[in-house]
């Protein structure tokens, strides 16, 4: 039985309720954070604190509870349901109100909601298999860096990427891909350099990806923060994307062409190895 938390209380997940009226659920108003686990241990927690926060800011919302009382309810949720390795998704919504455009009056209680996922993340088999990738028109809302749970198009972008064969969509907007559903994406050029885009409302400000940045530059690998399209993806010597339930997972084929020799490309796999260590390194 798996306990989830909700305002204030841990309950086995068939008794959290939250009404009808929740703005969360008549507005997708409310943002989310996935951190992961392994080791028992939070992987990155004061990252997704801090763009929790920035997130709330954005959508004018407040913080409902400090960076101390967050940490504990995080570890409380995966003493209690036993993970080693594994998700804890957070979100806080606006809270329930009769339904209106306008935002509720202050002081209107916000929704907070956490649960973990009992999920396999070092072991996964696809970074041994690589992924296949098609490109689908990124038709998001433009504050894509606020992590809100509207996440229809990604979801139908996704599907759509699985209609045509591939494990997932890269979104293009103007002639450059932004990013995947759920992830941030990177190619390596024929000279060797890291590409991923740069840092603005068209993408979500990976957590992930400021650490495997970070990764490159130790292990030495040249990075360059640019928009590309996905004609020069499909050409790239090899491919890869970041995120917190996926870590680093490489590239194999992206719009059917085949990258590199259609194998897991060696900077995948050392940004990989490199992001686990210093995660199970630093990890809370
Ligand atoms: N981009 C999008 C659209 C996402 O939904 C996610 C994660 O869910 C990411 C990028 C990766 O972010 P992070 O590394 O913080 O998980």
């Amino acid at each position: 039985m798996r306990v989830v938390y909700l305002n204030g209380s841990f309950l086995p997940e068939e008794e959290a309720l939250i009404s009808p009226f929740d703005r969360g659920f008549l507005f997708a108003d409310a943002v989310y954070e996935v951190t992961s686990v392994i080791e028992g241990r939070l992987i990155d927690f004061d990252g997704h604190w801090e763009r929790l926060q920035r997130s709330l800011g954005m959508l004018k919302m407040g913080v409902p509870m400090d960076r101390d009382t967050l940490l504990d309810m995080h570890r409380q949720l995966v003493s209690r349901n036993g993970i080693d390795e594994g998700l804890i998704y957070l979100q806080v919504t606006r809270g329930a109100a009769d339904r209106d455009f306008a935002f509720p009056p202050e002081g209107t209680p916000q929704t907070v909601f956490a649960m973990t996922q009992a999920k396999g993340l070092i072991d996964n088999p696809v970074a041994k298999k690589g992924m296949k990738i098609v490109t689908v028109d990124d038709l998001r809302w433009d504050l894509c860096d606020v992590k809100t749970v509207q996440l229809l198009y990604p979801s139908l972008a996704k599907m759509a990427a699985k209609g045509r064969g591939a494990d997932d969509a890269w979104l293009v907007r103007d002639g450059l891909v932004t990013e995947g559903t759920s992830n941030n994406t990177y190619i390596v050029t024929d000279d060797g350099e890291i590409v991923t885009r740069d840092l603005s409302h068209a993408i979500l400000h990976g957590i992930t990806r400021k650490a495997v940045l970070a990764c490159a530059e130790r292990l030495g690998y040249r990075l360059v923060e640019r928009a590309f399209t996905p004609e020069e993806a499909e050409g790239a010597r090899e491919a890869f994307i970041s995120s917190a339930g996926t870590f680093v997972l490489p590239v194999v084929s992206i719009n059917g062409h085949t990258l590199g020799n259609g194998a897991p490309g060696p900077v995948a796999e050392a940004l990989r190895a490199e992001y686990i260590r210093v995660a199970r390194e630093t990890a809370i």
